[in-house]
């Protein structure tokens, strides 16, 4: 039995898992940078433990620091939280040596997932839905447009280490497709250490549909619904809810069953996400697996009620799932916003400083998931995510105008500070989407009106 655990994380999502790990009766121990020192998961933790400066690379990237700070605290589990190292298999096969459990998915499993051409080729094996497009890595610029040629312009070119929205190109015609391959191969090897990049078909207005799964270490699988995130900016999501209306039930249940299918087929355990793109009429095309929680969780536990980080914990303890795909209902709508300290007038620049005043939202169904208190300091060595304001209603109508009373109730201010909240109480009146008509290129099409 985990009696006490390790976050490997920092902000809003550590802070997020220790409350579980409270209610569960769980000791917590707190990771942290210099630059991290006061912050609110180290407020709340038993334990806490400083394992290097403020840059990722040698604190929070740091796995001798991390492992080491988990041996000496007698932590016996480690929960990664998503970004830093949660997508990393050597890392979760370093803490199993160790004798640390991960929370997460075996190893082989991550390392399968992690590369997003591979992911596409076993999902394919499994019968998955697919947009044309190959698992192989692009030999040459020749190679690529001969397979662009097949596929049909338009068509992405996608690093397969890629994440958080970098590494992917539009093409919309051969004598664009050099440059593309040749400014994404170089993203590729920059960011994710890793040149190799596929080609697919691009989806244009498409939605994003992505579901959540849980699987036991027993071979048991459910899903939780799915979570539209279609309101995107330049690939990197903003506003999430579920469930996604503009699918039938039907449709849903298919998306859900297939999502199930595609995680067991790999030997997936843990809470998973599987992504899809959804044409206009509702046909899904798988994407990506991710294999961690994900920012929007939130979403899902509104609407099923279900504390998803402590399923994370029970299946990694070894226990097999409590609940059956039947005894998983979702009902009404639930929204969440991510305030991001960015100034979206400014191509969405980040806006580190002090929080001189930061008051949460309350009142019905609304809930903040955020790692910062009034006074802290917004480093600019992290990301710019400074909460996620979540709301649940009976309707999605309802859960919008819920969601612009709670986002017109927050109160954030500080030195040069701007935030995301204004643009979503902009976007929230959109009758696009409103109507709920709007697509991933959506926001990008619509920002210089909203500006
Ligand atoms: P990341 O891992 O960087 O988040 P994803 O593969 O999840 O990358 O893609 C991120 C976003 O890019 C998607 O939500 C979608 O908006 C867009 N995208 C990716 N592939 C396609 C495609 N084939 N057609 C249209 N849009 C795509």
């Amino acid at each position: 039995m985990i009696r006490k655990l390790l976050i490997a994380n920092r902000g809003e999502i550590a802070v997020r898992i220790a409350k579980t790990c409270r209610e569960l009766g769980i000791e917590v121990v707190a990771v942290h940078s210099s630059a991290d020192r006061d912050s609110e998961v180290v407020r709340l933790a038993d334990i806490a433990v400083n394992i290097g400066p403020p840059a990722p690379r040698r604190s929070y990237l740091n796995i001798p620091n991390i492992v080491e700070a988990a041996l000496q605290t007698g932590a016996d589990a480690i929960h990664p939280g998503y970004g830093f190292l949660s997508e990393d298999p050597d890392f979760a096969e370093i803490c199993e040596s160790a004798g640390l459990i991960f929370i997460g998915p075996p190893p082989s499993v991550m390392q399968d997932m992690g590369n997003k051409a591979t992911a596409r080729g076993l999902m394919h094996k499994a019968g998955l839905p697919m947009l044309p497009g190959v698992v192989e890595p692009v030999r040459s610029v020749r190679d690529g447009q001969e397979i662009a040629a097949d596929i049909g312009y338009p068509v992405i070119i996608k690093a397969a280490a890629g994440g958080g929205g970098r590494g992917m190109s539009v093409v919309h015609s051969e004598a664009d497709f050099s440059d593309a391959y040749v400014s994404t191969r170089e993203v590729a090897r920059a960011v994710f250490n890793d040149p190799a990049v596929y080609v697919e078909r691009y989806l244009a207005g498409a939605r994003h549909v992505e579901v959540q799964v849980l699987c036991d270490q027993h071979g048991n699988g459910v899903f939780l619904g799915e979570r539209d995130c279609s309101l995107q900016r330049r690939h990197q999501k903003l506003l999430e809810e579920a469930p996604a209306a503009h699918m039938t039930v039907a449709q849903r249940e298919r998306l859900g069953a297939l999502a199930v299918h595609g995680a067991l087929s790999v030997g997936y355990t843990g809470a998973g996400t599987m992504e899809f793109l959804v044409d206009g009429s509702g046909e899904p095309y798988f994407m990506e697996m991710n294999a961690r929680i994900q920012v929007e969780h939130p979403v899902t536990e509104m609407l099923t009620g279900i504390d998803l980080i402590r399923e994370q914990i029970l299946i990694a303890d070894g226990l097999p799932l409590a609940f059956g795909q039947q005894d998983v209902r979702c009902s009404g709508a639930a929204i969440e916003c991510r305030i991001n300290a960015e100034d979206p007038a400014r191509g969405f620049a980040p806006t580190p400083g002090r929080l001189d005043v930061y008051r949460a939202p309350a009142g019905p169904w609304t809930r903040l998931d955020t790692g910062y208190r009034e006074g802290d300091q917004v480093s600019p060595h992290y990301d710019s995510l400074l909460g996620k304001l979540i709301v649940w209603a009976p309707t999605r109508d309802q859960a919008m105008s819920r969601m612009d009373r709670a986002l017109a109730e927050m109160a954030v201010d500080g030195p040069g500070l701007s935030t995301t909240a204004t643009l979503h109480r902009a976007l929230l009146r959109h009758p696009d989407f409103r109507a709920d008509r709007h697509d991933i290129q959506f926001l990008d099409r619509v920002m210089p009106s909203l500006l």
